[in-house]
């Protein structure tokens, strides 16, 4: 016999921007997929039709796209379980109501969404958990006919045995739900649209879907799509509930904790390797301890129960330590692509830079982003006209030792801007090694000053900081003209 194929499934529903559980969801699925030589399905769950928008489905897959996930089969990659739109499917899910309703596994309620709330607020007052008490269930073919005839439309609800409902999960182990506790629920509203439960059992069915991996947020869902596996007679998958992303109070991340969708750490200048690195590392743990890993040693090492089932915390700090890692890995080139549309949004425009320029400064900075907005402050620095002393680069400057540090600098530096501009490279220009050199010669004879006391003058003077990149690479950058400048400017303050 052929084993069964190893099919799974992510499925979003764009009603907003992917929050960043929901990518670890469709990373894990992925990973599975990749590692088991399985296929990877993509199915848009836009049932529905108020909060699901075609620019948040733009923007999901973009945004997987971006992460460097693929997938097998739905939207742009086709395939022959189609459609992979669940508005496309409506028919099927229609195929199987009439099986339900054919062998009196549902009945129709016409309960009115007032009704219902009023129902759920009583039970609340008598602090009972809310489900549907099943007030249709006893309604006899006549009051059907007269709530119809008062023009009222039918959902359909799935009659709940009482009992447990079992199943096993991969990370978990054996669940158990009571079928007292959930009530009978609807598969399908009175507008037609079926209930998300139900939809996805059909589609996961008729899909051929071997593993359902999704988040513990699911596992009461779950218990209710098995009662409809059941009740139509199909063999349900194999479910993995992995656990959620927590925020530091360890509730489970959401908006108040910070940025939360792939989007927004987009935008704040987050790497795709680092976010993909960070979200599958998250509530991991590998034996070697190594943390930054590639998708495909990612991929390689992947196995479901290392997803852990305890909540992983979210931790920006580290999330921001990778992506320095990442940026790193660029050369200067190649990183300054990158951050073109990151210079754009720091208000610059990129095309007032000589390229080489750009390079150079790229190259200076690499080491100190730990995120590509970060370059925004560095362009800033090195534009005579947007660059600002920090208040603490002031107090600095305004002692008794800098002041003889910066004049011996503007004795260095005269001549040389009496000489021009000086040129833009990638590689700190030998004159600048020369400055280093004078400014070295300070500490050896005249005035006894060294290390930090020489150095952090210079950096205060020259780039408005305290910290940064390399003094010789910013001295290459500016050029003997602004650095001249800026030493003035600062002599000024003491
Ligand atoms: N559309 C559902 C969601 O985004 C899918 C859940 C599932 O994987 O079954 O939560």
């Amino acid at each position: 016999m052929t084993p069964p194929r190893i099919r799974v499934r992510f499925a979003p529903s764009p009603t907003g921007e992917l929050h960043i559980g929901n990518a670890r969801t469709a990373l894990l699925n992925w990973f599975f997929a990749r590692r088991c030589g399985g296929e990877l399905v993509l199915r848009i769950e836009d049932t529905d039709r108020i909060r699901t928008t075609d620019a948040f489905e733009e923007t999901l897959l973009d945004d997987l796209k971006w992460l460097g996930i693929d997938w097998d089969e739905g939207p742009g990659a086709g395939g022959a379980y189609g459609p992979y739109h669940q508005t496309g499917r409506l028919e099927i899910y229609g195929d199987c109501l009439r099986r339900l309703i054919a062998e009196e596994r549902v009945y129709p309620c016409y309960c009115t969404e007032e009704e219902l709330k009023a129902e759920r607020a009583d039970l609340f007052s008598r602090r009972t958990a809310p489900r549907y008490l099943g007030k249709c269930r006893r309604l006899t073919d006549g009051d059907r006919r007269r709530l119809e005839n008062e023009g009222r439309l039918p959902a359909w609800r799935f009659r709940v045995a009482e009992g447990p409902i079992v199943f096993n999960d991969l990370i978990r182990g054996a669940m158990t739900f009571q079928g007292e506790a959930i009530g009978d629920f609807i598969i399908v509203r009175s507008n037609g649209i079926p209930a998300y439960n139900f939809a996805v059992v059909a589609d996961d069915h008729f899909m051929e879907i071997s593993h359902v991996i999704r988040g513990e947020d699911h596992l009461s869902n779950t218990a209710i799509q098995v009662l409809l596996y059941r009740a139509l007679g199909f063999a349900p998958p194999v479910f993995a509930h992995h656990a959620l992303i927590l925020g530091k109070d360890h509730t489970k991340l959401s908006k108040r904790h910070g940025a939360v969708s792939v989007r927004e750490f987009r935008r704040r200048g987050i790497m795709p390797e680092a976010l993909l690195n960070y979200l599958a590392i998250l509530g991991s743990s590998f034996d070697d301890g190594r943390e930054i890993r590639t998708a495909w040693e990612l991929i390689e090492a992947f196995s479901l129960d290392r997803t852990g089932k305890g909540g992983a915390v979210f931790d920006e700090e580290k999330l921001l330590w990778l992506n320095g890692n990442y940026i790193r890995r660029y050369d200067p080139q190649a990183l300054t692509d990158i951050l073109i549309p990151f210079i754009r949004a720091a208000g610059y425009d990129e095309r007032s830079f000589r390229r080489e320029q750009l390079e150079g400064i790229v190259a200076a900075v690499r080491d100190n982003l730990s995120t590509l907005t970060d370059i925004g402050d560095f362009l800033e620095m090195f534009d005579d006209d947007r660059y600002r002393m920090s208040e603490e680069a002031a107090a600095l400057l305004r002692g008794e030792e800098a002041k003889t540090v910066l004049l011996a600098l503007r004795k260095a530096l005269i001549p040389l801007a009496a000489g021009g501009e000086g040129g833009i490279v990638l590689e700190p220009a030998p004159q600048y090694r020369g400055i280093i050199g004078i400014v070295r010669s300070i500490q050896d004879n005249k005035t006894g000053l060294k290390g930090k006391k020489l150095y952090l003058p210079i950096r205060a003077a020259v780039t408005g900081r305290l910290h940064g990149p390399e003094l010789d690479r910013i001295f290459t950058l500016l050029g003997p003209v602004s650095l001249l400048r800026r030493v003035e400017e600062a002599l000024a303050l003491s």
